[in-house]
């Protein structure tokens, strides 16, 4: 279920590439060695196009990777601890532990992506200039203009006042300093950032209408793109405002229905999941918790084999993230949910198991929370 894989690391802080990077990577070399470089380099064969096309590609990867860098360092400069970089498409996202506590760091952190892209632009400017002067041959030119293009356009796209976006975020920082309230200041800039999500999508159907596609799906993938984004952040913070503070054993579901190791899949799914209809079961021997059955693993065994396969057989094993202390804050606890895979984890207290916490029950929480007011 995962949508990135490591990379490398660097600085100590593990690059990540989400999956939509690839596609995105693809659509970059094809734009690049099908309509771009033929334009600007017709006297070259399509391999060097091709090959143009790669390295300006792996080279905006570079630079978006020190933008994001960039972000993150002032992060680090100012003891917010960053899990990774998650490369997305027009930059990245650098998961950041906590937000920024106050709005002068939330603006030195946002306005450090742009800085570092505008930077880069500069510096492939001047080489494209020094590449000429020396006479080094086209494609080398060609790239470095790219680049120096590219990076421009980056910084400039970025510098967008939509939220999640860190023109947004320099938005947000503005006006949180001036209402001195995070959740409005974030309500305010995340709606700048739909706001241009739609226009972008808009944009993105015209050219699609007329004829240029591939420009045109660019367009509506980023507004989708940057639509989702500035939902779910905003839902962040409004979550965090309305939720902190809540201890998990106050939000589980209490009288967690176990399972025994060696019970068959076929009466573990008529005697349990028919009767419970709950997604997943913690297993038990013996007073222990040793691992967890999900419906969805049971549908990976053929049906002939579930007299003869043990729930134990297909278990996923204790980890470290399906586990929850009770005394825990919710918020501490959203983040393990997202990335365990299960949306769920079992509340120990003691050592002792009792309850489960799954993602719905905050979200039903928040919503109800929400719906009222807030606390
Ligand atoms: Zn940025």
């Amino acid at each position: 279920m995962r949508r990135s894989f490591k990379l490398f690391t660097i600085f100590n802080i593990p690059i990540e590439i989400n999956i939509s990077w690839f596609i995105i990577l693809s659509l970059i070399v094809f734009t690049l060695a099908r309509g771009y470089f033929p334009y600007t380099n017709p006297e070259l064969s399509t391999t060097s196009h091709w090959l143009m096309a790669l390295i300006a590609a792996l080279l905006l990867f570079a630079s978006l990777l020190a933008h994001e860098m960039a972000h993150s360092l002032v992060a680090i400069k100012h003891q917010l601890p960053i899990h990774g970089i998650t490369l997305f498409v027009f930059g990245g996202v650098a998961q950041l532990e906590k937000e920024p506590d106050s709005p002068a760091v939330e603006f030195r952190m946002a306005i450090a992506g742009p800085i570092m892209s505008f930077s880069l632009a500069v510096l492939f400017f001047s080489l494209t200039k020094t590449f000429y002067n020396l006479g080094l041959p086209s494609p080398i030119l060609a790239i470095t203009n790219y680049l120096f293009m590219l990076n421009l356009v980056v910084g400039m796209f970025n510098l967008i006042p939509g939220f999640p976006l860190d023109g947004g975020r320099v938005l947000r920082s503005i006006l949180w300093a001036w209402f001195k309230d995070l959740r409005r200041a974030t309500k305010i800039a995340s709606a700048f950032g739909k706001t241009f999500a739609f226009v972008l999508i808009a944009f993105g159907l015209f050219n699609l209408f007329s004829g240029a596609f591939v420009s045109g799906i660019w367009f509506i993938f980023i507004g989708l793109f940057l639509h989702e984004a500035a939902g779910s952040s905003y839902r962040q913070v409004a979550m965090k405002k309305l939720l902190s503070g809540t201890k998990v054993a106050a939000m589980m579901t209490k009288n967690v229905i176990t399972v025994p190791a060696e019970i068959t899949l076929d009466k573990l799914v008529d005697d349990y999941f028919f009767k419970y209809r709950h997604a997943t079961f913690p297993i038990m021997t013996d007073d222990n918790i040793i691992g967890l059955v999900t419906f969805h693993d049971i549908k990976e065994v053929t049906k002939e084999k579930w007299s003869t396969t043990t729930a134990q057989d297909i278990m996923i094993p204790l980890i470290h993230d399906f586990v929850i202390d009770a005394q825990a804050d919710v918020m501490e606890a959203m983040p393990i949910l997202a990335r365990n895979g299960l949306g769920r984890a079992l509340i120990i207290e003691n050592k002792k198991l009792i309850g489960i916490l799954s993602q719905k029950d905050i979200l039903q929480l928040f919503k109800f929370k929400s719906a009222i007011g807030g606390k």
